[in-house]
């Protein structure tokens, strides 16, 4: 079998990051990238040696001014690949649907579509089977990954009964200069549950899981305060050996000074990642508590970067290049050099 080949349909947060994965697995090659218009990431495109597509014949004219060399139009990029990852924003990748399906190309789309777009919702550790060889996939969104991640595990070792969360967000990512809120604390929404917990539901169709969330002025990382009632006995050290056995969770000291967000973002540069990025979902290891049979922790989620692993694996599982789970989730962390 020859290398993967794999486009990105939107080169944002999560399109650019995916890009870079993707160029670095053995099995892969980045067939090219589509955007809407010509700007600074034109130049780092071509030197990264990707191949530009114009998203529309509009774009393709806006290219044209700006002198930038593009290979053609999204169409004739889709037709040269196995593998579409769409990462263009909420609600566009539901209208490149109809396109990749004439076409007959396979699509990997992210959590701002919704669960009833594709065959599967996909979380590499906890239901990479469900996807394997299907048409049009969704890897979930930021947080219902981190909660999806550890849950999983939970109920993998203990049997979950029903899960109450609570989600501390970023209100935009680093780059987002239009977004809020600057000075307040916004319920979002108001009510309960929130998305999350259905969407999560999406993973881990069997458990209750309530979440209500809040957005907060900050860019780093989310928060999630979790409250799972398991099925059987366990202690803390139980639990983190649970968490242990995970290869996508990394546990952290608050006590050792990893007390913030900041100072995760801050290790995760240490540790040499690229763009500074953490796709483990960090548990604070100081915060599991256990009470009879319910369990409470902590965690922090780098929303511009957990799901990126997943999109590589959701690669090999709709492609059905590799069909054990655990063995794509090894290959794509060694290549990013996660845990
Ligand atoms: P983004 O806005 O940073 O990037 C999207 C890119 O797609 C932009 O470059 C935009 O110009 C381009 N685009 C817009 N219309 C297009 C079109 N018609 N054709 C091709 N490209 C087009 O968005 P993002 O944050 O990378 O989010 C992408 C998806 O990932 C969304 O579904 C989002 O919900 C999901 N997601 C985002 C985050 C996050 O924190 N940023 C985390 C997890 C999942």
């Amino acid at each position: 079998m020859g290398k993967l080949r794999v486009c990105i349909n939107g080169y944002g947060t999560i399109g650019k990051r995916v890009a870079d994965a993707v160029k670095l697995q053995e099995d892969m090659v980045v067939e090219g990238v589509v955007k809407t218009r010509a700007d600074y990431s034109c130049e780092l495109i071509r030197e990264r040696g990707y191949p530009l597509y114009a998203a529309s014949k509009e774009s393709l004219e806006s290219f044209k001014k700006a002198n930038v060399k593009v290979e053609g139009l999204a169409e004739d990029l889709f037709k040269k690949c196995d593998v579409v990852v769409d990462c263009t924003p909420e609600g566009i990748g539901a209208k490149y649907k109809p396109v990749y399906d004439s076409i007959g190309v396979k699509a990997i789309f992210q959590g701002g579509e919704k669960h009833e777009l594709v065959e599967a919702s996909f979380v590499a550790e906890v239901n990479y089977e469900k996807a394997l060889n299907k048409r049009f996939i969704r890897v979930v969104s930021c947080n219902t990954t981190g909660l999806s991640r550890t849950i999983g595990y939970l109920d993998k070792s203990f049997g979950v009964r029903k899960v109450r969360a609570t989600i501390i967000r970023r209100g935009a990512d680093p780059s987002e200069t239009k977004k809020g809120p600057i000075n307040a604390l916004v319920p979002n929404p108001a009510k309960f549950p929130s998305h999350h917990g259905p969407d999560v539901q999406t993973i881990l169709p069997h458990l209750e899981v309530v979440t209500g969330a809040v957005v907060t002025p900050t860019t780093l990382m989310h928060v999630h305060v979790v409250n799972a009632e398991l099925k059987s006995d366990a202690s803390v050290e139980d639990v983190v050996k649970c968490f242990s056995r995970s290869k996508r969770i990394r546990l952290i000291d608050a006590a050792k000074g990893l007390d913030s967000t900041a100072a995760i973002i801050e290790y995760a540069r240490d540790l040499g990642r690229k763009r500074g990025d953490l796709p483990e979902v960090a548990v604070w290891s100081d915060s599991i508590s256990v009470i009879g049979r319910e369990v409470f922790y902590m965690q922090a989620v780098h929303q511009e970067s957990i799901v990126v692993p997943e999109n590589i694996d959701a690669v090999r599982a709709v492609t059905g290049s590799v069909v054990e789970g655990g063995k794509s989730v090894m290959l794509t962390n060694q290549s990013l050099g996660l845990i």
